[in-house]
């Protein structure tokens, strides 16, 4: 193993090599380009010496990175942290397994990177903190936020979402103004959670930790009604049809979020990784047959 990854990582160097030169004479502003701080420092007395310090710095980078890359995904386990709440895109199916969108999304990028995933379902807070510890990385469809991105690093978005409120048949809740002083049910750490606590002018905020806690308790008449992701929302609306309804967030004015895969900070490797595996997975097609296998 030890031997395969030298003589890999000497291919890589000469290969680095190669493009450094290839990159300097065909294009010289390019390869300059991305380094230029460091190459006009180092270089400033003897301009033809310039390319070559900062070439090595390169190498050693990326020499750094694939070995850290290895460390999480060495012993050929990827443990995947979820909350198994949220269906369409994750949920405990039949037999007791996590399944749902985002489970199978990850067992395809543990494929790609030749990794086995063991998937543990957890609370949706205890995620993020999760990571690097008990989990390897989360998929959950977490939201991008400022605040996650202190302590997590995130993958590229891969679902585009939105937050929707729903309401009981025949609720005159129909804007963001109407929320105020309401009770309203959120799952406990989510952005709804935040919009509920942080911008909603005098609302009485119930934290669940199942989505579909909430909505039990909107249909008992506890709560007003839950703010919650589209998809979920969409399908508890259909779950109890008829007695509720899911209002479009653009309506109450909120943003589009975007999901993304949670990873541990500062494993730019890791990232890389998983991104390219992300993009394989959308540019073969695999990525369309799950959302129309699971989303629809
Ligand atoms: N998208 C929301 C968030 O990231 C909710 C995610 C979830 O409940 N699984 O906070």
């Amino acid at each position: 193993m030890k031997k395969f990854l030298s003589t890999l990582l000497a291919a890589v160097m000469v290969m680095g090599l190669l493009t450094a030169c290839g990159g300097s004479d065909a294009s010289g502003n390019e390869t300059q380009d991305a380094t230029a701080p460091e190459a006009k420092e180092e270089a400033a007395p003897e301009a033809q010496e310039e390319a070559e310090p900062v070439e090595e710095g390169a190498e050693q980078e990326s020499a750094d990175a694939d070995a850290a890359a290895s460390e999480v995904l060495a012993d050929g386990v990827l443990t995947v942290g979820t909350n198994a709440e949220f269906p369409p895109f994750e949920y405990v199916d039949d037999n007791g397994e996590p399944d749902g969108f985002d489970i199978a999304l990850i067992k395809a990028i543990g494929e790609k990177l030749g990794v086995t995933v063991e998937v543990e379902n957890m609370e949706f807070e205890a995620l993020v903190s999760a990571i690097g510890s008990k989990i390897d990385l989360a998929i959950a469809g977490m939201t991008v936020t400022d605040e996650r991105q202190a302590s997590v690093d995130f993958s590229n978005p891969y679902y585009d979402a939105l937050q929707y409120v729903i309401v009981p048949e025949g609720s005159e809740i129909a804007s963001f103004d109407d929320l105020a002083g309401k009770n309203i049910g959120v799952q406990l750490g989510t952005t709804g959670d935040f919009i509920a606590s942080d911008d909603v002018e005098g609302a009485n905020v119930s934290q669940y930790n199942k989505g579909v806690d909430a909505v039990n308790d909107l249909l008992n008449g506890r709560v007003d009604c839950v703010i919650i992701d589209k998809n979920p929302a969409q399908v508890f609306e259909t779950q109890f049809s008829g007695q509720i309804k899911a209002l479009d967030g653009a309506q109450f004015g909120f943003e589009v979020e975007n999901y993304a895969i949670a990873l541990p900070k500062g494993d730019a490797a890791l990232a890389q990784q998983v991104n390219k595996a992300l993009e394989e997975i959308k540019a073969d097609g695999t990525f369309d047959q799950l959302v129309a296998d699971y989303i629809g």
